[in-house]
């Protein structure tokens, strides 16, 4: 998928479920391999709880993997569940040879120290990538687990052909597990970054000299045409419900496209790519351990 980055012409769609199966076929083949060699990929994948976005996503990620043929273990708890014992399945999980990746879903309950919980998974099983170690490697380069919500988000832009060297993009909200970690992927490829987020003064200052946009803020049209360059990628993470109910995310997706050169819609752009990059880092971790 190639094209330049001109003005006036109506963006193409960048298909997160299209590149999903094409990445998720791999992660399929490359599974077979190793198990050639004896051994499945496995994730275990925690949920303490009744959150039913939670209940979806977890149910999501199981069956991703088993359609792609890794083992998955879930384990699922009461809301009563207390750290020390949540801590013990981990210290278990991390100790069990089977198992090469261990996500545990947030929200945890309010009695549950979610930082506690994350830095308990051995360095060598962080899948979701969210842990100080993971985050320390991002940020020097070392080899290590990426945050699967931004590398989903480096795959979609690759997608498109562009090479980010030289290229500037801004990055709008600043969490540790989706903004962050984008902006240093961005780094790493060589675009010039900058990061938005509450307390930016005049953010259409910054959109409007970028030729990629990331928007990881969860509000509705914080992104709007007029604050968009001619020919930009936006890539829009935010997952929001609209006036109806329906899914949408945060960028102005009718009207941006007349004026980008590639988007992602909501739904199917980031979010299935999300639940992938979860099964590549499975996958690399396991066949790591075969080293
Ligand atoms: P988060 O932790 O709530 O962070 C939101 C960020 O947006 C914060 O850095 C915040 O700035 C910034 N922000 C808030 N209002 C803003 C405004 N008016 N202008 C500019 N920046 C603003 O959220 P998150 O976990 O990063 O997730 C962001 C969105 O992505 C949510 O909609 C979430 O549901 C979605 N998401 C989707 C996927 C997927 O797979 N599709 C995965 C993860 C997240 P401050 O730091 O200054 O407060």
């Amino acid at each position: 998928m190639t094209a330049p980055m001109t003005s006036q012409m109506t963006a193409q769609n960048i298909d997160g479920i299209a590149l999903s199966k094409q990445l998720r076929a791999e992660v399929t083949q490359r599974t077979l391999a190793l198990k050639a060699r004896g051994i499945t990929p496995g994730l275990a994948v925690i949920l303490v709880g009744e959150d039913p976005a939670s209940q979806v996503y977890v149910r999501n990620k199981v069956k991703a993997c088993e359609d792609s043929g890794l083992h998955s273990v879930f384990e699922k708890y009461e809301a009563t569940l207390s750290q020390a014992d949540l801590l013990a399945r981990i210290a278990a999980l991390n100790a069990d040879k089977t198992i090469h990746g261990i996500l545990v879903q947030m929200p945890l309950p309010k009695h549950i120290d979610p930082h506690a919980v994350i830095e308990a998974i051995a360095a060598s099983k962080d899948v979701d990538g969210y842990s100080t170690l993971s985050a320390g490697e991002l940020m020097t380069g070392a080899p290590g687990f990426n945050p699967c919500t931004p590398f989903g988000c480096m795959k979609l832009i690759e997608s498109t052909g562009i090479n980010l060297r030289g290229k500037h993009a801004v990055v709008i909200g600043r969490s540790n597990t989706v903004g962050k970690p984008m902006a240093l992927m961005l780094l790493a490829a060589h675009a010039t970054v900058t990061i938005c987020h509450s307390a930016t003064d005049n953010i259409k200052q910054h959109t409007l000299q970028a030729d990629v946009v990331v928007a990881a803020v969860g509000r509705r049209n914080v992104l709007t045409a007029d604050m968009v360059k001619p020919g930009a990628i936006v890539i829009d993470v935010g997952m929001n419900r609209d006036d109806n109910g329906k899914l949408c995310g945060d960028v102005d997706f009718a009207a941006i496209k007349e004026v980008a050169s590639y988007i992602t819609p909501v739904p199917g752009g980031v979010g299935p790519m999300t639940i992938t990059m979860l099964l590549v880092n499975t996958l690399n971790s396991a066949e790591r351990s075969a080293m």
